[in-house]
């Protein structure tokens, strides 16, 4: 029987960590170890809080330290990992951060069971073959329209048949500027390719601002709207749904697999959008059969590295009629520079996983260094965490 024996956490940062929506402006790196094997997991959280939850003293029995959790448990077959989720679950449940800890640290040991199979992912989870997936390319919009349209028609031009704009100034300006944004999306995309609008959760709750867009999104053919809402405001996705033709999207902030579930059987939405970093392999695989029982499609969300997208894409691999797929087309040096192996695009246009084992990516631990950050994490005096060793066991 193989056991946990370690996992080590390691904060990345740009030098200069800006207020925009792109989040991989840093990384949360987890390594696992079994005595033999090792496996790497990327969290899509903020990186110091979630070191926290790994080592921070017990509070409350229904608030431990995940630490306490992982390390020691046997770590054989897929059943493991969802068998340690499970007293992540119970041991956590008034640590919500945890969650966000736990998705990094689940995708590492899906990553070590696969090299010490020398299996892909892919197939550790059920599915005979990964299908290739049409990538969207993803963006925020630019400061001005005209530079949204720049944007677009430099897109256009590399070959994308569907690209996203989002965040930015949308919806956070006048009615009028936020046409004027869609206008020139849509000029520099033509009518041919795909315009997918992605408000930020900009609306919060407030279904009547979202309504106030419909017009203009309609008017430049929106494949999608994605987030208008906080991923936990039901109610405002299903009225919201109940106005437009234009298809709803969220789910990208779920944590675990009940959140994004609500949205699917409730929120009226046409396409989850799941990010194993926030959530783990485990539950974006969850999310993508419920999905696909439903009716929904199920679309990997990725902003970072190609860590983070193989183990995201990983989740629904399998499921061919489920065909788009994320691609963050500008990341920032710290995401590109993590990996060895970076996913490209293929001659045909199309994303596909790498092949394994595990999820067929190599950290590039000699390009990281430069982005490391030195944490200590010290309680009544002791240290009981230092950059990638945690200290004082079980708090
Ligand atoms: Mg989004």
């Amino acid at each position: 029987m193989a056991t946990i024996e370690s996992v080590d956490l390691f904060y990345l940062r740009m030098p200069d960590v800006q207020d925009i929506g792109d989040g991989s402006q840093d990384a949360l790196l987890v390594r696992v170890r079994d005595g033999r094997h090792e496996g790497w997991g990327e969290c899509e959280a903020s990186p110091l809080t979630s070191m926290a939850s790994f080592v921070a003293p017990m509070s409350h029995s229904a608030c431990k330290p995940l630490s306490s959790v992982v390390i020691g448990s046997p770590i054989d077959d897929p059943d493991d990992i969802r068998a340690i989720a499970q007293k992540v679950k119970a041991s956590c449940l008034d640590l919500p951060q945890a969650d966000h800890m736990w998705a990094g640290i689940d995708m590492a040991l899906w990553d070590l069971l696969g090299r010490r199979l020398s299996e892909p992912v892919y197939r550790l989870l059920g599915y005979q073959r990964a299908y290739p997936k049409e990538p969207y390319a993803s963006n925020l919009f630019g400061d001005t329209p005209e530079a949204t349209r720049r944007t677009a028609v430099r897109l256009r031009t590399e070959g994308f048949q569907s690209v996203k704009f989002g965040w930015g100034p949308f919806g956070r300006r006048t009615l009028a500027e936020d046409k004027a944004q869609l206008e020139a999306a849509r000029e520099g995309l033509t009518g041919d390719l795909r315009l997918m609008v992605d408000a930020g959760t900009v609306w919060n709750d407030d279904v009547e601002a979202a309504e106030l867009r419909l017009p203009s999104l309609e008017s430049v053919d929106a494949f999608w709207l994605e987030e208008p809402f906080h991923g936990a405001e039901i109610g405002a996705y299903a009225a919201l749904a109940g106005r437009t033709k234009v298809s709803l999207a969220g789910g990208e902030g779920s944590s675990n697999a009940a959140q994004a579930r609500q949205l699917i059987d409730f929120g009226r939405i046409g396409t989850v959008q799941i990010d194993a970093g926030r959530c783990g392999i485990s539950s974006a695989h969850a999310v993508a059969q419920h999905a696909d029982r439903a009716g929904v499609k199920f679309v990997n969300h990725t902003f970072t590295s190609s860590l983070s997208l193989a183990a995201s894409v990983s989740a629904y691999a399998g499921l061919e009629a489920h065909t788009l797929c994320e691609f963050p087309v500008s990341p920032k040096p710290v995401a590109r520079d993590l990996t060895t192996v970076r996913i490209i695009l293929g001659r045909d246009g199309l994303v596909r996983v790498p092949e394994g084992p595990g999820l067929g990516i190599e950290v590039d631990q000699a390009h990281i260094d430069k982005y490391l950050v030195d944490v200590e994490l010290k309680f009544a005096r002791r240290t009981i965490f230092r950059s990638d060793r945690w200290v004082l066991r079980n708090g």
